[in-house]
């Protein structure tokens, strides 16, 4: 756990300086009045929560970490599905008889899960836990073929029978679940910035598993994200500056157990009910953690070009694979620029699509 995040973020002012001598455009670091970066780390949700933000008065920096942690603890309350007296649990418990009612706020999470189901053909869909709950990693349990076959016909987003007006959620297939772990984290880091901001804090970041969020900058350099290589967590694939983004990365390395030269882990192909394993990682960057966690499982199960023609029709998204056979791919705002015609005008790198080498 403890890799993730040091393998993640990584933002000492020595390594955004790197950036600068890159040729990153960073702002000079402007006069602050005095204040501090504070810390605090929480195992939350399955995950470690991690919070950091700049203060300038200690007392309400921590009580304004103290709101997102008590935010994280609500949510998971709402939605875990280890929680029997959870309303997620409710609906995999009832959702088979009848229509379950859940608050808005797990219902319009639910419907927008069917988005990202509707804009990856199916790769992201919360009802693999029809199939996923026979998985358990710890324990290196997996599901034999004959398992998987009997459960995988529940596993189909189109049978979730969503009702708006009564905010009830009714499954249309025997045998089905859902499972919001693949997009829950990237809602709740979403829900802690939200608090952050309502609170005036104006540099921060906030994780919560593979899914995090940057508020602002680091002081007037931006932030430096290195991504891990997947066998290697101390070894860096590559390194992205960034500000006042969410990025989301999804590995094969993170819940897992090898058995007969077989990765079993925990993203979940809901076409076969297997482990998925067209890339090794997957980073998305968007504006939101809800956006960037429910897109970084498309890629293991799509595989990276077809991904990649997804992610880069969608000019708020960026993208970085990490292949099987070693190859790193990016998205065409990630991508070095082409070369320029003579006379043409310098490009110039936006903020939200840094331009790295690969
Ligand atoms: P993290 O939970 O650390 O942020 P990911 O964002 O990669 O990690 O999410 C992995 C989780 O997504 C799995 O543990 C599982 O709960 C869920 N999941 C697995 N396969 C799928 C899938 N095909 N569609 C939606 N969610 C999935
Ligand atoms: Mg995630």
């Amino acid at each position: 756990m403890m890799t993730r995040i040091l393998t993640l973020i990584v933002a000492p002012l020595s390594a955004a300086l790197c950036l600068t001598a890159q040729g990153v455009a960073a702002a000079p670091a402007p006069a602050r009045a005095r204040g501090e970066w504070i810390e605090r780390t929480e195992a939350i949700m399955g995950t470690r929560v991690y919070v950091q933000l700049w203060s300038q008065d200690k007392v309400r920096g921590n009580a304004a970490i103290d709101a997102v942690m008590a935010e994280m603890h609500r949510i998971d309350a709402l939605m875990s599905h280890y929680k029997p007296d959870s309303q997620l649990s409710q609906i995999n418990a009832r959702a088979n008889q009848e229509p379950v009612q859940v608050d808005k706020e797990l219902f319009d999470l639910i419907k927008l899960s069917t988005h990202y189901s509707e804009i990856t053909e199916g790769a992201f869909d919360i009802t693999y836990a029809s199939v996923g709950y026979l998985y358990d990693y710890p324990r290196h349990i997996h599901p034999s073929d004959e398992q998987i076959q009997r459960a995988l016909p529940a596993v189909n987003w189109r049978n979730l029978l969503l009702d708006e007006q009564r905010h009830t959620v009714r499954f249309e297939h025997p045998g089905m679940r859902i499972d919001l772990g693949g997009i829950g984290k990237g809602y709740a880091v979403d829900r802690g910035v939200a608090i952050l901001k309502a609170r005036g804090i104006e540099h921060a970041v906030v994780t919560a598993g593979g899914d995090s969020r940057i508020v602002g900058d680091h002081l007037g350099r931006p932030w430096l994200v290195a991504i891990r290589h997947p066998d290697d967590p101390h070894k860096v694939v590559t390194r992205i500056p960034l500000s006042d983004i969410a990025m989301s990365t999804s590995g094969d390395y993170e819940r897992y157990f090898d058995e007969a030269g077989v990765r079993y882990h925990h993203i979940i192909d809901p076409h076969t009910g297997h482990s998925a394993s067209k890339v090794r990682s997957a980073t998305i960057l968007a504006p939101t953690a809800t956006q960037t966690d429910g897109m970084s499982k498309t890629a293991f199960v799509l595989g990276p070009e077809k991904t990649l023609e997804i992610i880069n029709r969608m000019p708020e998204y960026d993208a970085v694979f990490v292949c099987p056979d070693g190859r790193v791919l990016y998205s065409n705002g990630l991508r070095p620029p082409a070369p320029r015609p003579d006379g043409a005008p310098p490009a110039v790198p936006t903020a939200t699509s840094p331009r790295v080498p690969p």
